[in-house]
């Protein structure tokens, strides 16, 4: 299973990460966006590309 970490700290919850996932891992919540589906990412790395500040570090298998 994959799922990519989020830096809560450097999310400005633009929602692009969000509308760029082809799986629909990330829903953006109160403070910074989470993963809600981690079962269903692929670890395409999209979402890392398309956030402006980094806050996407890494996708991680586990
Ligand atoms: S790596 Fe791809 S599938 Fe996984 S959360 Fe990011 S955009 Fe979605
Ligand atoms: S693209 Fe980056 S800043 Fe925008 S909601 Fe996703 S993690 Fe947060």
């Amino acid at each position: 299973m994959s799922h990519p970490v989020i830096e809560v700290d450097d999310c400005v919850s633009c929602g692009a990460c969000v509308d760029a996932c082809p799986t629909a891992v990330l829903e953006l919540g109160e403070i910074a966006v989470e993963v809600v589906d981690g079962d269903s990412c692929i670890a395409c790395g999209t979402c890392v590309d398309v956030c402006p500040t980094g806050a996407i570090t890494e996708i991680v298998d586990d």
